[in-house]
């Protein structure tokens, strides 16, 4: 796991932002703060451009779908918001991401910090072969957030709305769990260490339709204190969930036979929830 090896004072080590906690505590806000922007984005693997030229803005307390056909670069310009396209060796970002202001790919930006205030959610559940309680606090253990460690697991397993499937368990397997509830497991992993926003990268296309129902009303619920950012190849789920929704397409070049993702609409969600 990222950071593992790093001892506490690099831990400590901050990228500059304001306390994200300012704008959580705010749910009616008439200009909305912008957690993410995005200028003139580009994406390389190799030679191999995967996405073009995106430039957005994601507002605080916006749940943002990104949707589009597969390979169109959806889940290639999410990991551009907590940097983990740097782990793929053949990426390349160009252009400019900014967190609340921050350029992210600044070289004074730590990548494990990152990480704690985006967290990310992946589209197979990824709980540790561990118990329930050691999952949870797994993160917190490597940002050294240990004080009230327990009161920190059952918060979080509470807000991941698992608490009272999994109480009586904690020491069990989390590898025992259903999908969904694994699912809402590596939730509850992210929210520990408290973020400020939350990827999630097609969090249900492993679940069964009552799963996914559970994790899409979990994330109204979390909508108040997070700002989320989702891919799905759905577009009835970005119906339902988002406020906000991108859509990207590929442009497909015969000639030299490639496909680049690019931005061809971003507006608000016409959703269920409008009058
Ligand atoms: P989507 O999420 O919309 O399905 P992706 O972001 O996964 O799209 O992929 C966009 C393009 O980038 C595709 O052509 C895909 O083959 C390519 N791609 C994605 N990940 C990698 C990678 N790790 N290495 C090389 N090419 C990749």
């Amino acid at each position: 796991m990222i950071g593992q090896d790093l001892t506490k004072e690099e831990q400590r080590v901050m990228i500059r932002v304001p306390d994200a906690g300012i704008v959580r505590s705010e749910p009616e806000r008439s200009e909305k703060e912008i957690v993410f922007e995005t200028e003139s984005l580009n994406v390389r693997y190799g030679s191999t451009q995967a996405v073009r030229d995106v430039s957005m803005r994601i507002a605080a307390g916006d749940i943002t779908a990104l949707i589009g056909p597969s390979g169109c670069g959806k889940s290639t310009l999410i990991r551009c918001f907590n940097r983990m396209n740097d782990l793929i060796p053949d990426a390349v970002v160009e252009g400019s991401v900014r967190y609340r202001s921050i350029d992210l790919y600044g070289s004074d930006v730590d990548p494990v910090e990152v990480r704690r205030r985006i967290g990310m959610v992946f589209q197979r559940p990824n709980p540790f072969p561990k118990s329930i309680f050691d999952n949870v606090a797994f993160g917190l253990r490597v940002h050294g957030m240990t004080d009230d460690l327990d009161d920190r697991v059952q918060a979080a397993l509470k807000s991941a709305a698992l608490w009272d499937e999994v109480k009586h368990d904690l020491k069990n397997s989390a590898l025992a769990l259903s999908g969904g509830q694994q699912q809402r497991l590596c939730i509850a992993r992210a929210i520990a260490v408290e973020p400020d926003a939350i990827l999630m990268d097609e969090p249900c296309s492993a679940l069964d339709p009552i799963a996914t129902a559970r994790i899409e009303d979990l994330m109204q619920e979390l909508k108040s204190r997070y700002t989320i950012v989702i891919v799905t190849h759905n577009m009835q789920q970005a119906a339902r969930v988002s406020d906000m929704t991108a859509f990207l397409t590929a442009e497909v070049d015969e000639e030299k036979a490639t496909r680049t993702g690019i931005l061809v609409e971003y507006d608000r969600t016409q959703n269920r929830r409008d009058p």
